[in-house]
């Protein structure tokens, strides 16, 4: 066993502290990673506090992951000890469904879906289960830790024109917004809406930009207008009614990353005829959906999770090419429920990287 460290929280409404763990040393086709980066995701708060009412404590978040490798099982063939590798959010998955065949493991229909880095049961048979969860497994322990152990299938690739601390983010904010904009065929010189300009707008408006699409954010907040200039996209704030109207029936895609329910009926009706809008921010029921503008236009709503590993390698690539990346904030570990306070109250531009050598101060056994 390992011995390991990280920062995790008991219950819904206590902090996260330093916890001491172990875990289990790489199998024959795994790697054992220090953590470099991790990036603070809305779904780690969502997680911590079981807004989803699934959460196992303790629970240690932490799916952006980047980290160096310090030793591979005897199987391992991709990877060698120092490179500079990824983990987003899943970590195994069944392998054997339709959807994991067609290398979409992110929609995996195996007994227990795909395995999350965090929150996750542990289903490998190399890793002996200790501690059980709802699922009778153990609960995996994300990237908010000194060490971690990946199966290499499922490691990325960290390209060198990319940095780690900005790499992390688009293991998950990246892909979660870049997949879907594949998926509905976003192209150059379409307009693209992103609705919530977040730590997953941010970077979305980046990657559309970077498709070659004409880019529309929606925010609440008046003092992202000038952000939206800054990266060369047009902002529109979500209550100006007379700049909604002006849009009417507009956009070829839109992508909704708002982090809670809200009503989508304002945006359905910017779309174009036969047009998407896809939700990837509510991962919950969203207010009732007006069909009549649906119907009337042959419009869609949809919604989208995560990315495939092809996706998320694709998008990393991407990005290194583009030579775009996340807006960062840098903090250290203890600054973490502070972090936590401000996600949730939109002041963060635009997403927090842990930078996980902080963690050793306090962890020196
Ligand atoms: P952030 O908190 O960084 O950004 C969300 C943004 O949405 C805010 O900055 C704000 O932008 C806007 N917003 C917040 N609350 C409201 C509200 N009540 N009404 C309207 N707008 C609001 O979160 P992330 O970008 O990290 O994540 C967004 C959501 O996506 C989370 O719920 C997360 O769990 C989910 N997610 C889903 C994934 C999937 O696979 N489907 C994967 C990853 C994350 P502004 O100031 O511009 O209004
Ligand atoms: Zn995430």
């Amino acid at each position: 066993m390992i011995k390991a460290h990280g920062y995790a929280t008991h219950h819904s409404f206590s902090r996260l502290k330093l916890l001491d763990f172990e875990r289990e040393e790489a199998g024959p086709r795994e790697l054992e990673i220090d953590v470099l980066f991790c990036g603070v995701c809305h779904s780690d708060v969502h997680q911590a506090k079981n807004e989803w009412s699934n959460t196992v404590y303790p629970c240690m978040p932490g799916h952006e992951v980047v980290g160096k490798v310090r030793k591979v099982g005897p199987g391992v063939t991709r990877f060698k000890v120092g490179d500079v590798v990824g983990v987003g959010c899943m970590i195994d998955s069944c392998r054997v469904c339709a959807p994991c065949k067609a290398g979409d493991e992110n929609y995996c229909e195996g007994p227990n879906s795909w395995l999350a880095t965090y929150n996750g049961p542990m289903v490998s048979a190399e890793m002996a289960p200790t501690k059980k969860n709802m699922y009778g497994r153990d609960n995996t322990y994300g990237g908010y830790s000194d060490v971690l152990v990946v199966k290499e299938d499922f490691a990325l690739r960290i390209p060198d024109a990319l940095k780690p601390e900005v790499a992390a983010p688009i293991l998950c904010a990246g892909v979660t917004t870049y997949s879907p904009m594949k998926h509905w065929k976003v192209a150059p010189g379409q307009k693209v809406g992103i609705i919530g300009f977040g730590g997953l707008g941010n970077l979305a408006a980046k990657i559309a930009k970077a498709m070659g699409a004409q880019v529309t954010v929606f925010t609440t907040t008046e003092e992202k207008l000038d952000e939206a200039k800054r990266l060369g996209v047009d902002g529109v704030k979500e209550d100006d009614k007379k700049a909604l109207a002006a849009l009417k029936l507009s956009f070829d895609f839109m992508l909704s990353t708002i982090p809670e329910k809200h009503n989508v009926n304002p945006f359905i009706a910017l779309l174009k005829r036969d047009c998407t809008l896809t939700v990837v921010g509510a991962l919950e029921p969203l207010s009732p959906v007006n069909n009549q503008e649906v119907a009337f236009h042959r419009k869609s709503v949809a919604g989208s999770l995560i990315g495939s590993l092809a996706d998320t390698q694709e998008v990393l690539d991407f990005c290194a090419k583009h030579g775009i990346g996340p807006d960062i904030e840098i903090i250290s570990i203890q600054e973490v429920n502070d972090a936590y306070k401000k996600i949730e109250d939109g002041d963060v531009r635009f997403r927090y990287v842990i930078d996980m050598a902080s963690l050793k101060t306090e962890s020196a056994t």
